[in-house]
């Protein structure tokens, strides 16, 4: 763990052991952290904060060591994406996207951070008001597993371009890249104690800091279960939090749509990172007449979807991080097929050449499925995707609304007219209209509903980090005496 711009063991000499879920085998022992290693990189952060120089650094200094950070990133780049692989069995060709991102939201922040400012105000003459940004403090930061890096970037860079200090609890499965990118903050020029990381169990580190009374902010990225709790914990200091959680998307393909273009994108859109994203479009909505000539080519490309050796370029699909994530995925599998569903492709457990120690799951499709079943209804997080035939576009827009998530959704049509309509009926974050991909540095992502709120990737994340302090001055010739005595 990296505390105080230093890499320090557990208090208890504690250690555990990451696995490479592709093949079951140890990729590394990394220190885990306890309460008192918690309690250490809160006190460094808090100290780096009150009586640091970070938060006073000019803007473009902060900026600078942002894109520092970047260019090192950048001439690490295989490395950071061999690593990402080796911790989470994940595709090469998803962990290169993933990974460049992570470096572009350094370089997005780097600039938005220049042009964010506060504002004055129309005040009555003899009065003078102005707005400042102020950092909001020191944030813990809680991960998940499914982007490793590119979670730590979307935390750490708008976090540290506003001036706040930062204690980074990465998931237990997956703490490597991230803790390379809490070096790389220190060798680009980040004083010690602003970014601080402690890799242990959630349920320990993650709950302590929630609780810390000298901790500010909480931004969390996982379950919604979890995102609840830690709302509930949050309110006992009212921290500020943020909330990025499940989803279940739905990817609607209309009559009038590009049928190859929504196929491919279709495909992309539950199965890239094995389905274990966020935001991953796992309920299907088809037209019931372009519902045969849709699944027929998309049943087929599923078929073909490459499962292999993960730094191989030419592998779609990589592995399932854990084992106990395969079963959960499997056992709901089962509840589809035990409430009546049928399933179309896959459905079980793979075996991969070479690979045989790993955790693999084939790309799955489900149909027959209704409304209330626990498939359509449930984050399943892994390469799933249920499929539903509709008629009319009221009715899809109903259906697609009917969860308690609201995070990403899809929709595919040639009609304009018909995209901006939907688009502002389906209640989710984000709505990608022909497009496969969910997010650029610079857009907004987060969830309505059930999927958290406040946005992260975007202008309005710096938002999220700061404070709003206004500044009410009197410059009159006359003193004011509103009492009057
Ligand atoms: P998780 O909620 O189990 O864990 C997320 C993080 O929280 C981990 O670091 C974990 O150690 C920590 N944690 C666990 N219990 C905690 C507690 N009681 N207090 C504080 N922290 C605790 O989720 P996961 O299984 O790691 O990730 C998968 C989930 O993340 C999915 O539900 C997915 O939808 C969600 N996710 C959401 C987004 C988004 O942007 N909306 C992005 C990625 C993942
Ligand atoms: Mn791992």
């Amino acid at each position: 763990m990296i505390i105080n711009g230093e890499r320090v063991d557990s208090v208890s000499g504690e250690t555990y052991i990451t696995y490479n879920p592709a093949t079951g085998e140890p990729v590394a022992e990394v220190a885990k952290a306890t309460i008192e290693d918690a309690e250490r990189a809160v006190q460094a952060a808090r100290q780096s904060f009150d009586y640091g120089k970070w938060r006073h650094f000019p803007v473009n200094k902060r900026a600078r060591i942002l894109n520092k950070i970047a260019a090192i990133m950048r001439s690490r780049f295989n490395e950071l994406v061999e690593l990402e692989v080796l911790d989470s069995g994940k595709s090469i060709s998803a962990a290169q996207g993933q990974v460049m991102q992570a470096i572009e939201d350094f370089e997005f922040y780097a600039s938005a951070i220049v042009g964010h400012r506060g504002n004055i105000n129309n005040v009555p003459s003899g009065f003078f008001n102005y707005v400042l940004k102020e950092p909001v403090g020191v944030c813990a930061q809680i991960i998940p597993w499914n982007y490793p890096l590119m979670m730590a970037a979307w935390k750490i860079a708008p976090a540290i371009a506003a001036g706040c200090s930062v204690v980074v609890k990465p998931a237990s499965l997956t703490p490597l890249t991230a803790i390379v990118l809490t070096e790389i903050c220190h060798e680009a020029g980040v004083p010690a104690g602003v970014v601080n990381i402690v890799p242990g169990p959630g349920s320990l580190i993650g709950d302590y800091l929630v609780e810390h009374p000298k901790v500010d902010k909480v931004a969390f990225t996982g379950s919604t279960p979890i995102g609840k709790d830690i709302m509930a914990k949050a309110s006992k200091t009212l921290k500020r939090v943020t909330l990025e959680l499940g989803g279940k998307s739905p990817n609607i393909v209309f009559e009038d749509a590009d049928i190859d273009a929504a196929v491919a994108g279709s495909l992309f859109g539950i199965f890239y990172n094995t389905g274990q994203s966020c935001e991953a479009r796992s309920r299907l909505y088809l037209h019931e007449n372009i519902y045969d000539d849709f699944m027929e080519k998309f049943v087929e490309k599923t078929k073909q979807l490459k499962l292999g050796n993960p730094m191989d370029p030419s592998t779609h699909v990589g592995a399932i991080i854990s084992r106990n994530q395969l079963e959960v995925i499997d056992s709901y599998v089962k509840s589809a097929i035990e409430e009546g569903a049928t399933v179309l492709v896959g459905g079980h457990e793979v075996k991969v050449q070479g690979f045989e120690g790993g955790y693999w799951y084939a790309p799955t499709i489900i149909t027959n499925v209704t409304p209330k079943m626990k498939v359509v209804q449930e984050e399943i997080f892994g390469p799933v995707v249920v499929v539903q035939k509709f008629k009319e576009e009221k009715e899809v827009i109903e259906a697609a609304n009917d969860t308690i998530y609201g995070l990403g959704s899809a929709i595919w049509t040639k009609d304009h007219a018909r995209a901006t309509r939907v688009a502002t009926q389906i209640q989710a974050g984000i709505v990608m209209v022909n497009c496969p991909f969910s997010a650029f540095p610079g857009t907004p992502f987060g969830g309505y509903k059930q999927s958290g709120f406040g946005r992260e990737l975007c202008i309005e994340t710096l938002d999220l980090y700061t404070e709003d302090k206004s500044v009410l001055a009197y410059y009159g010739t006359r003193p004011i005496n509103p009492f009057g005595v």
